[in-house]
């Protein structure tokens, strides 16, 4: 009998696997298809500056504008996308596209945006990052120093010998580059000071439920503090509500990203909503 179970449960286990094996190779064939529909878009979501009250920048957010399902997450494809190795093509586009459409903000505006662009760690592992990244500042005429690469703590960690001297040449550009999601990873504090970044983003995990008295806001402080004796500068992202603007700023945080201020949108309706020109009050 209990073999027999053994054996069904086995079965079991294997007629899912090869569901979802079959699901996740449509879902690859279905993205090579949208990239050359040009289904994937980009919203924006602005970052505010604590000392002014403005938008001082926005990041570039990928979407799938699906014909059925309507609009995708990225947190639903960007791994299969790392996974399948999409993302190279589908991250050059968006460098390409996200640095054309905020030369064209910056043309049309008085204020000159920053543009940060998530890199994902395949991304990061190609030789050809740097040239990649240098064809979209040429072919856009994006000023580099207003461009900012987003990278995530483990991807620099991973292999951090390799990743300094990329980060290096890139830096060597004149752009910037932020360590994204940080708190989440596991970072060695011998290597980060070495690391040529100029920001750290406070992962929106401790941005929530940051009180009084919470370890949330113990960590966040820690961050802050870090970064500053690094003379990184901090974001904290997933600002909701004016309270945690308020703990953030005492904290010394220098800019915040989140819903509290907008939510990420077109290219067209950073213009239309009013967003780009709003000055939100940051007391005292
Ligand atoms: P991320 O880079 O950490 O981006 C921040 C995410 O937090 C975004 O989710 C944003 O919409 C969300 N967010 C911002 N403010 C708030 C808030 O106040 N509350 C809440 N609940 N959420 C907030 P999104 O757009 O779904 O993107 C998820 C992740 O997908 C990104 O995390 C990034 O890791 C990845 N991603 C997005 N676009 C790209 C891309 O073009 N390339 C790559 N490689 N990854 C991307
Ligand atoms: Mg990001
Ligand atoms: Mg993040
Ligand atoms: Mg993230």
């Amino acid at each position: 009998r209990a073999k027999l179970l053994g054996k069904a449960r086995f079965e079991v286990f294997d007629y899912e696997m090869h569901i979802k094996a079959r699901k996740l190779m449509q879902l690859v064939t279905d993205m090579r298809q949208a990239l050359k529909r040009s289904e994937f878009i980009l919203h924006y979501q602005p970052i505010i500056s604590f000392a002014s009250g403005r938008v001082i920048g926005v990041e570039a957010l990928i979407r799938w504008q699906h014909p059925t399902h309507g609009l995708v997450s990225p947190v639903e494809f960007i791994p299969v996308a790392e996974e399948s190795g999409l993302i190279l093509p589908i991250g050059q586009r968006v460098l390409e596209e996200s640095c054309r459409a905020i030369t064209r903000l910056n043309a049309q505006t008085d204020i000159e945006l920053m543009l940060s662009v998530n890199i994902s760690g395949k991304q990061f592992a190609q030789e050809d990052l740097f040239d990649v990244v240098k064809r979209a500042l040429i072919v856009s005429g994006l000023k580099p120093r207003n461009l900012k690469l987003e990278i995530t703590e483990s991807v620099v960690m991973e292999n951090a010998k390799q990743a300094i001297e990329l980060l290096k040449r890139l830096k060597s550009l004149d752009l910037q580059v932020s360590i994204d999601d940080f708190g989440t990873g596991y970072s060695s504090l011998s290597y980060l000071h070495r690391f040529p970044v100029d920001m750290l983003k406070i992962d929106r995990s401790f941005v929530s439920m940051m009180e009084a008295g919470s370890d949330n806001l113990e960590i966040a402080r820690t961050i802050v503090s870090l970064a500053h004796s690094l003379s990184l500068e901090v974001v904290a992202e997933g600002v909701e509500t004016v309270a945690q603007q308020d703990m953030l700023r005492e904290l010394g945080c220098e800019f915040g990203q989140g819903f509290y201020y907008a939510k990420p949108m077109s290219e067209e309706d950073l213009l239309a909503s009013g967003v780009l020109t709003t000055h939100w009050p940051m007391g005292e």
